[in-house]
């Protein structure tokens, strides 16, 4: 009997979770499941800077007029703003609602340091532009390939038909390293089963127990914004869910254990492209979105400044609630796609409406587990975007079964 890969991820998940408690209880190190998680991460990595640059300068080429591709790139923007404004909403309301930070006391928390040195705003933005492009490469600088493929891609079309061979290649790069993801996914169970063992190992229930409410509070907010934000997108470009669920499932999953929207960028792309979204748009906007659009990221900034302040006893006001939502977008703009990069953005939230850093302290001996969730949900809303731009530029291409 074949069983499909996405099953064989499923029961990875299970295992790992299962292995994970067994190990915490009697007392065996995680660091030995370490390395099999470690080497799926790095596999998926090294597909990442060719991926996103082929795929980008072919999907930006193959867009042809740059008035269309402004259209795209529009659209995009506005999808991003919305949706990611929409999530530090419903994370500031859900977490005004159950109060995650009542209750919760000092003695009960792990007391970690964690040092935060957030980049500034006009550093993030400035930085966009590579001057040196191959180094932007070797460093893994997403923001400033994408700046310099959408460039090259506009120049590769404007080459016109003489030149096509350029942009044949791309597309062809592009295509072997769609392959190539494909191959690196038959290791993927394995990956799974590695980090998730190693984390619910590392995490037993005496550092998850007390800050139980925080989690469930972050959950029911990423529900929330998945049942109210993503469904009606998801419908609205054609799909049913099942089939959405279906299809983005090994996404879904590479994003959960990896807490990395990095490492489930190729598969991503994979999977919306069989869901039928349009190859120039899904080629520019799920790397692009990779980047620069963070709604789970920004829901957990909500949730963690409600429950910071509870707990430092900080009023927040509904100006400064507002000031949260701002800051939190710009600053999911410039959250990476890596573990544990929103809890250095959020001190940037934090400083801004006058919550002690020591907050951070209390949240990062759980940051992995939120982590889990807002990295799904990042992933998901790149998903969602691309499906519902290709609707609204009328370029559905739906796979017939
Ligand atoms: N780990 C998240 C991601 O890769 C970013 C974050 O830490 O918020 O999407």
């Amino acid at each position: 009997m074949k069983i499909s890969l996405t099953t064989q991820m499923l029961l990875a998940l299970l295992l790992g979770c299962l292995c994970g408690l067994f190990i915490s209880y009697v007392g065996i190190s995680p660091d030995y499941f370490k390395p099999l998680g470690d080497i799926f991460i790095s596999l998926i990595k090294m597909l990442v800077v060719p991926l996103v640059f082929t795929t980008l300068v072919a999907g930006a080429a193959a867009v042809g007029d740059v008035s269309r591709l402004g259209k795209i790139a529009i659209k995009s923007l506005i999808y991003y703003t919305v949706t990611t404004a929409f999530a530090v909403s419903i994370g500031l309301l859900v977490a005004n609602i159950l109060q995650p930070g009542s209750g919760v006391e000092i003695s009960q928390t792990t007391q970690n340091t964690i040092s935060v040195n957030p980049p500034s705003l006009l550093s993030v933005f400035m930085g966009i532009i590579p001057t040196n492009p191959a180094k932007a490469m070797a460093d893994g600088n997403m923001l400033q390939i994408i700046f310099f493929a959408i460039f090259l891609g506009i120049a590769v079309s404007s080459l016109g038909t003489k030149h096509n061979h350029v942009h044949q290649f791309f597309d062809s790069f592009a295509e072997a390293m769609l392959k190539l993801t494909s191959m690196v996914m038959y290791y993927a169970p394995i990956g799974v089963f590695g980090l998730l063992t190693f984390t619910v190992g590392t995490y037993g229930a005496d550092v998850l127990l007390p800050l139980l409410k925080l989690i469930f509070v972050m959950f029911v907010a990423c529900f929330i914004h998945v049942v109210v934000i993503y469904t009606p997108l998801v419908r609205y470009s054609g799909i049913t869910i099942r089939k959405f669920l279906n299809e983005m499932t090994s996404t879904i999953l590479i994003a959960f254990s990896s807490a990395s929207s990095a490492a489930a960028l190729s598969s991503n792309l994979q999977s919306v492209q069989k869901l039928g979204a349009s190859k120039p748009v899904s080629s520019f906007m799920i790397p692009l979105g990779n980047t620069i659009n963070m709604d789970g990221t920004a829901i957990y900034m909500g949730v963690c400044s409600i429950f910071a302040a509870t707990f430092f006893g900080i009023d927040l006001t509904f100006d400064k609630q507002l000031l949260i939502i701002l800051i939190a977008i710009l600053a999911s703009v410039g959250t990476m796609g890596v573990p544990g990069a929103g809890v250095i953005m959020i001190s940037m939230v934090f400083t801004q409406v006058g919550i002690p850093l020591e907050a951070i302290a209390l949240i990062a001996g759980i940051d992995r587990i939120l982590d889990m969730m807002r990295t799904t949900l990042n992933v998901l809303g790149d998903a969602t975007g691309a499906l519902a731009v290709s609707k609204a530029e009328n370029d559905m291409h739906p796979i017939q079964e």
